[in-house]
């Protein structure tokens, strides 16, 4: 009886399993496609120290315009990308792109990349940034580099070599989603970050869960000690944004200040226009 039960079972499963993988295989069919063509556009998002109101930078952030099914987030395909290896030409087109469109910024801000762990692991990573820097012509200060621990965590002596060597060449690196990963603080002391950003779900759990509080406040006060930027990512309310800054967060990203937005809409806020906050959508 149990083995027909698991029979059946199998079989119930089994056109699922077959769903599943065709939308894969078709979404990675679209992928490639939307490589080749022109379906991929980075927005920004910017980066802002609060206390004097001044725009820092911006994050790149990749969004994928699909014919039919419209604005893609980069949750439903970067992880696909990474299985399938195309993360590393996708990974180079947001390079590319985000440094050709800094170096037209009509003021000198950082712009800020996501680097996926299938990247770092390339040996010859700071060189092809180099290049691309060289071709775009932006100066090497105004790039900063977004990893997550994972991608230290896969192989150490490469990452630390790789990360060494991309420092060398004057680029900044940030640790993204801080608080998330494990390790953090061993970590952050073998490496020469230059800048951590504390996850959104600490943030956004500021005023609900007192625990939420007291992990920021601890890790503006590891900042501070090891010397290290702290940026707050996903401030969404006025609360959250006068509790970091009351704890002396210098840096903050979020809804609150703006959304990420195409690249036609960026001119306008560095001319000093005020990021319309809550007003501003995607897409
Ligand atoms: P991330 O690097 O931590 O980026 C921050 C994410 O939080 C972005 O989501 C951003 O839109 C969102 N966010 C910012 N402020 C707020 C806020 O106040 N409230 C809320 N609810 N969300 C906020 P997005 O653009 O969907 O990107 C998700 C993740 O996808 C990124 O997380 C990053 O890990 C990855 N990603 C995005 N672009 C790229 C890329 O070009 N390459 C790679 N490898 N990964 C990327
Ligand atoms: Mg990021
Ligand atoms: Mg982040
Ligand atoms: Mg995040």
């Amino acid at each position: 009886k149990a083995k027909a039960e698991g029979r059946n079972t199998v079989r119930a499963f089994e056109p699922a399993m077959d769903a599943a993988l065709a939308e894969r295989r078709r979404l990675e069919a679209d992928l490639r496609r939307a490589l080749a063509g022109d379906e991929l556009v980075l927005h920004y998002q910017p980066q802002v120290r609060p206390a004097c109101g001044r725009l820092v930078g911006f994050e790149a952030l990749v969004r994928w315009r699909h014919p039919s099914r419209g604005l893609v987030p980069p949750n439903a395909f970067i992880p696909l990308a990474e299985e399938t290896g195309l993360i590393l030409p996708l990974g180079e087109f947001v390079l590319r792109e985000a440094c050709r469109e800094a170096a037209r910024w009509t003021l000198p801000l950082k712009v800020a990349v996501n680097l996926s762990p299938r990247q770092f692991q390339q040996a010859d990573l700071p060189e092809r940034v180099l290049a691309i820097l060289t071709e775009t012509d932006l100066s090497p200060d105004r790039l900063e580099i977004e990893i997550t621990e994972t991608v230290i965590i896969n192989d150490m002596a490469r990452a630390l070599s790789v990360l060494r060597r991309l420092k060398a060449l004057g680029i900044r690196i940030a640790m993204d989603d801080f608080g998330t990963g494990y390790s953090s603080l061993a970590t952050l002391q073998a490496f020469p970050f230059d800048k951590i950003k504390i996850d959104r779900s600490f943030v956004s759990q500021l005023g609900e869960r007192p625990s939420a509080a007291e992990i920021v406040r601890a890790v503006l006060g590891l900042g501070r000690s090891l010397r290290i930027g702290v940026v707050a990512e996903g401030v969404e309310t006025d609360g959250q944004r006068r509790f970091l800054a009351d704890e002396g967060c210098e840096e903050m990203q979020g809804y609150l200040f703006g959304k990420p937005q195409p690249a036609e809409r960026l001119a306008a806020m560095m001319d000093g226009e005020r990021p319309a906050t809550g007003a501003v959508t995607e897409g």
